[in-house]
């Protein structure tokens, strides 16, 4: 099964994630590569942090 990254398209091959590479597979399975594994952890956290600071500053009532 070929694991495609649903964010920038890239296949994961022996050689690694290639870009541009349309799959002949025809079972394809989307995921993250590690770039954009890295970079959505990274947003998510960011939400998640922006979020708290959000909850705090209304829980001081400031
Ligand atoms: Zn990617």
């Amino acid at each position: 099964m070929q694991t495609v990254c649903c964010v920038c398209q890239k296949t994961k091959s022996q050689a690694g994630w290639i870009q541009g590479q349309s799959s002949k597979e025809t079972r394809v399975s989307h995921g993250y590569c590690p770039d954009c594994f890295s970079r959505t952890m990274e947003q998510a956290q960011g939400w998640l942090l922006a979020r708290n600071a959000g909850n705090h500053s209304m829980a001081l009532g400031r």
